[in-house]
């Protein structure tokens, strides 16, 4: 059965004058609650949607802490994560950065972790870190709850752009946050409300229906990803591939920009666009967003629900242009 769209900006008193469930769209609305839920039990917390994955760190950062606190950021993450961190520095607010594959730094009033980054892949160490005693939020975006759930690690916070997988069509542009205290999800809730960084109806209606497909949709992203992986390794043209062995994101590697620009421009089927998670594939180059922070013939590809063989045959061709080497 398909959730009705609620889009309604306020809601009748009870018959006593009194507060119901729902009063004003700011503080909560009926759709967005119900994505909420079916969220908040996908990763076994408390959710709360807002209208982008952006906003829902800065909502996050700005609730938890204060001017002249420090995040302890891993490195090589989404770009955009330090970038939005940034734009919060003269607000008092201080990024250090980390390898999370090992212990984060002291003196840090919030760890920031990616589950895998992107586009560099790697996987933090959740055990090592769940006994620290600052909140620890997990950006799960390409893990999905499909692969991993990180409060049931011991972490505090789960972040998602939904904007991906989780409305996994390239239609809608949502965040979210997965709480595991109900006390901290309230604050976060008062705080949404009050400041209006808070997610609309229609955006919150698309997850819903996106959420539905969401398991079998990143099962077989997973299995045509592990697939793709394995065959652009003994690719002659590709150095380096990065995959942790589930979801639908890797990235490659080839010899320069020049070589990732052609690449990136000569694919058919597989779209030359940003972002990721949607049912259609797509790819490219992210020197272009990232400039040295990643090699320059870094190419990132979000794969989706195409035919294995004929996403292989796409990236093929596009390769096809790379001199194998001689002997
Ligand atoms: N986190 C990760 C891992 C992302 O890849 C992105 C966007 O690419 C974001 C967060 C930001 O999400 P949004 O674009 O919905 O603001």
């Amino acid at each position: 059965m398909s959730e009705p769209l609620d889009r309604s900006t306020h809601w009748p008193y009870d018959e006593h004058g009194e507060l119901g469930a729902f009063s004003y769209q700011r503080y909560s609305s009926p759709t967005v609650a119900a994505a909420e839920a079916a969220l908040g039990e996908l990763d076994g917390g408390t959710a709360l949607l807002f209208p982008s994955g952006s906003g829902a760190m800065t909502a996050l950062v700005l609730s938890l802490l204060q001017p002249g606190d420090t995040i302890a950021l891993a490195e090589g993450g989404y770009y955009g994560t330090g970038r939005t961190f940034e734009a919060l520095e003269r607000w008092g607010l201080r990024v250090v950065e980390f390898d999370q594959t090992g212990p984060p730094p002291e003196d840090v009033q919030l760890i920031w972790l990616e589950a895998p980054s992107n586009p560099y892949l790697t996987m933090p160490d959740l055990e090592a870190i769940a006994d620290h005693p600052v909140p620890v939020v997990v950006d799960a975006t390409v893990a999905t709850p499909i692969h991993l759930r990180p409060l049931d690690h011991g972490t505090d916070f789960v972040l998602h752009s939904a904007t991906k997988y989780l409305g996994g069509h390239s239609d809608l542009l949502l965040g979210a946050v997965i709480c595991r205290n109900e006390s901290a999800a309230e604050e976060l809730r008062t705080f949404r409300g009050r400041t209006g960084i808070v997610a609309a109806p229609d955006p919150a209606w698309l997850l819903l229906r996106g959420l539905k497909t969401l398991e079998l949709r990143v099962r077989r992203q997973t299995q045509t990803a592990t697939d793709l992986a394995e065959r652009l390794r003994d690719h002659w043209g590709v150095q380096t591939v990065r995959y942790p062995g589930f979801g639908g994101l890797l990235s490659f590697d080839v010899s320069d920009a020049e070589t990732a620009r052609r690449v990136e421009t000569s694919t058919q089927l597989i779209v030359n666009a940003t972002s990721l998670g949607g049912v259609a594939s797509s790819i490219e180059s992210r020197s272009r967003w990232e400039g040295d922070r990643v090699p320059p013939g870094l190419l990132r590809l979000s794969v989706g629900l195409e035919d294995p063989d004929a996403l292989w045959s796409d990236l093929e061709q596009a390769l096809a242009f790379i001199s194998a080497p001689a002997g």
